[in-house]
């Protein structure tokens, strides 16, 4: 224990971002006045999650300024009002009931605050009872002001085991349905999310089962957390999703990857969150998406089910997927493998802003038309096609592509065909960036714009522009239709050029 304690102050140190994650990680759910064995939980001090770098003002002023305003896809549902009743629990704690929870907000904490909880609570009670069941019980989250109330508050209250305190563990929520939430208001949604997830396994499967399916249990816990957090900010839910994913894929090169079968007990779950916690997590939260994004949500909640029924773990999985998992394994881990080739430096292309390798190509979109306002760089040809994972994209423009260097490029992206753009990626010289557009159908609110890494694209201007951008950014999309244009900072963008279908590379 003491050697895993001093571990897990290490560890709290470097961990921000995923604190939230680990926080219900192997903790038991101890009832008051039982409280259960040492939960080894490490989580870290209550600084919100690495913000989305933010590019200056200029650049991101740019895109946004140049969008034409676009229809919406579906109408977003307005919140809820949330009635505040005046009513307070024997501590002082206001009560806020929403349609399908109570709120406890601490004295201190402000009505906009409790709100804040009870519609993101609400968010993640749509996800779960849709994908997997409502709850049976209704819910009880309580606000916190401070991190240290909380947790002297779990031992003092809740009768906690006191290393609940000096681990700065969260627990999960409990048999009760009641839940703790620290003063968080950016990574509020994922982490109720995640909590409320878990306790909807147990009330599936069965209480405290998931100590025998810990990876499929995280996984999940951490799928809904992100499905929820992509609906308050899309951008930021991917680019938590990419971390995930890059963490996966780097474990995969140097054979790290976990094998599932020293990843299912709480027992084995503890030992590898002691040697990798993060890639624990991570590696949990990937297998569940490519599980759900092969077979549908629906077989999760079969197995679950099935656990129900007095089936241990391996077996229910192999009841409802048809395959052991082991053989989800090896083909999990050869997906990451392809994840990763296709994340590697240009396979297909030299991005090296010469046209050289483009030649036995056809231009996709050829734009005879001079652009008509702020001629920033007048795209005259488009060469795109997808490869390996990714879209290689080549801009020829009027005259050298590296002669002004205030000049930035953008393209839509169209996944179905609708004449709507999803995504909308740029760059420059010194960044690059994806929109998202399918939340409000605007590049307007910077969490709907994902940053991207040198990791993640390769980028050359020279001669002509060359652009590599993982399909995975987009959707995977199998033949997106992309439309150009380009702009210089604080101006207008330049007319678009026609659609032009990108097709794989033959
Ligand atoms: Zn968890």
């Amino acid at each position: 224990m003491k050697t895993y304690l001093r571990m897990t102050r290490t560890l709290s140190a470097l961990v921000l971002a995923l604190f939230l994650i680990a926080a219900c990680a192997t903790a038991p759910t101890p009832i008051p006045g039982s409280p259960t064995s040492s939960p080894i939980t490490p989580t870290s001090t209550l600084i919100p999650p690495t913000a989305i770098p933010t590019p200056s003002s200029t650049i991101v002023a740019s895109p946004t300024a140049s969008v034409t305003p676009m229809p919406r896809t579906s109408t977003p549902t307005p919140p809820t009002a949330i009635p505040i009743i005046a009513r307070k629990d024997e501590r002082g704690f206001s009560i806020l009931e929403t349609a399908h929870a109570i709120i406890f907000a601490q004295p201190g904490i402000s009505d906009n605050r409790a709100q804040d909880v009870g519609k993101q609570f609400e968010i993640a009670y749509q996800i779960i009872a849709t994908d997997l069941a409502p709850a049976e019980q209704r819910p009880h989250l309580y606000v916190y002001r401070s991190e240290d109330e909380l947790f002297q508050d779990l031992t003092t209250t809740w009768k906690y085991d006191t290393w609940f305190t000096i681990a700065r563990a969260y627990p999960r929520m409990n048999r009760d349905y009641i839940a703790w939430i620290p003063p968080l208001p950016r990574g509020d949604i994922a982490f109720i999310t995640h909590e409320y997830t878990h306790r909807i396994i147990e009330q599936i499967a069965g209480i405290n089962s998931q100590i025998n399916y810990k990876w499929f249990d995280e996984g999940l816990a951490e799928y809904a957390g992100l499905q929820a957090l992509a609906q308050q900010s899309a951008g930021e839910a991917q680019a938590k999703r990419q971390e995930q994913i890059d963490l996966v894929a780097r474990a995969q090169k140097t054979n790290a990857l976990i094998r599932f079968r020293e990843l299912t007990t709480e027992d084995q779950f503890r030992k590898m969150i002691e040697r990798d916690w993060r890639l624990a997590y991570a590696q949990s939260s990937v297998a569940v998406d490519y599980l759900i994004a092969q077979f549908g949500i629906a077989q999760i909640k079969n197995v679950l089910g099935v656990i129900r029924t007095g089936s241990g773990f391996p077996d229910a999985f192999q009841k409802v997927y048809g395959f052991t998992v082991d053989e989800f394994e090896k083909r999990f881990f050869e997906h990451i493998a392809k994840l990763d080739r296709a994340s590697d430096a240009a396979t297909c292309f030299t991005i090296d802003g010469q046209a050289g390798d483009w030649q036995k190509l056809k231009p996709l979109i050829v734009d005879t038309i001079y652009a008509p306002i702020a001629r920033a760089a007048d795209v005259r040809e488009v060469f795109a096609v997808t490869c390996n994972g990714a879209l290689y994209l080549l801009i020829a423009v009027d005259g050298n592509a590296s002669a002004d260097e205030r000049i930035a490029y953008a393209f839509e992206v169209d996944t179905n065909g609708d004449e709507i753009p999803e995504f909308q990626p740029g760059f420059d010289r010194a960044r690059a960036w994806v929109w998202n557009l399918k939340g409000t159908g605007y590049a307007d609110l910077k969490q709907n714009m994902l940053e991207l890494t040198d990791r993640d694209f390769r980028l050359a201007i020279g001669q002509v522009i060359e652009f590599m951008l993982p399909l995975r950014l987009i959707d995977n999309a199998a033949r997106p239709r992309i439309r150009v244009y380009t702009f210089v900072s604080g101006q207008m963008a330049n007319r678009r050029t026609a659609w032009g279908t990108v097709a794989p590379l033959e």
